[in-house]
């Protein structure tokens, strides 16, 4: 079964074309790593599937739902930005369980669920810090405790090491490996920086000027027959 299929998704803003036929499925539990220069429409393609943009034509299928026009509130989506997404005046464990809050979820769930997720991330002793005296990298990883909390269906992550520094970059992007291979969610990662996408996934997709070029796994990518 294919978790994920972008089906031939078009997408433009005046003359500009944002997306011009992608096609893009991700298998259950694996992580693509969507490649490739900017405004070749990486962006475009992860906000149409979490219902944040709509495609001008094509479809959206998750786990063989259609989701092509269900809102975002309704898709189950687990989103990481590049940065400063976080209450910087909330605890850390508020903001991982502030999006555990419209669930039917009681107080102390939402807590154990909280810190739960937090060990996952290596911050367990920080959840009752604000998240304004965190690092950019303790964060990001605050950020994605909140985005897999909900157990999401597909976890979208978008330039989510593109704010830090270089040390802290290559250090959360091998945690973020670990802990999707623990978790087993499938995942969207958009990145412009090559050596990031091959380090984390198990498939690249090279995108330019709205479509696919090739996607392959990191070892495949740069080989031609
Ligand atoms: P990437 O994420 O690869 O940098 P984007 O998906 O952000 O690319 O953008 C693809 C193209 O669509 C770019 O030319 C960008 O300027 C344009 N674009 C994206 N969003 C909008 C918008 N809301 N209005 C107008 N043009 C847009
Ligand atoms: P990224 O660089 O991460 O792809 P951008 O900074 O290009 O993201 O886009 C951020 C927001 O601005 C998005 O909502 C996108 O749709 C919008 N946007 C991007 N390009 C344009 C544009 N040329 N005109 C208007 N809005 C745009």
């Amino acid at each position: 079964g294919v978790a994920v299929h972008l089906q031939d998704l078009t997408r433009t803003y005046g003359a500009t074309r944002a997306l011009d036929g992608l096609d893009l499925s991700i298998e259950p539990g694996e992580l693509v790593a969507l490649l490739g220069p900017s405004g070749c429409g990486k962006t475009t393609a992860l906000r149409i599937l979490a219902g944040l943009d709509v495609a001008t034509s094509g479809q959206v299928l998750v786990g063989g739902r259609d989701l092509t026009r269900v809102p975002a509130n309704k898709r189950d989506m687990g989103m990481v930005f590049q940065a400063y997404s976080l209450f910087p005046h909330l605890t850390v464990a508020d903001n991982v369980a502030f999006g555990l809050r419209l669930r039917r979820t009681s107080t102390s769930a939402r807590r154990a669920r909280a810190l739960e997720m937090l060990e996952l991330v290596g911050l367990g002793q920080h959840a009752s810090r604000y998240a304004a005296e965190l690092s950019g990298g303790q964060q990001q990883r605050v950020a994605l405790a909140r985005a897999l909390a909900i157990e999401p269906s597909v976890l979208l992550l978008d330039e989510p090491l593109s704010a830090l520094d270089a040390k802290v970059r290559v250090q959360l992007r091998d945690e973020i490996r670990r802990i999707q291979l623990e978790v087993g969610t499938t995942t969207l990662f958009v990145t412009h920086d090559q050596e990031e996408a091959l380090a984390v996934a198990d498939r690249v997709g090279v995108m330019n000027a709205g479509r696919l070029e090739q996607i392959a796994p990191p070892v495949d990518l740069y080989e031609r027959p």
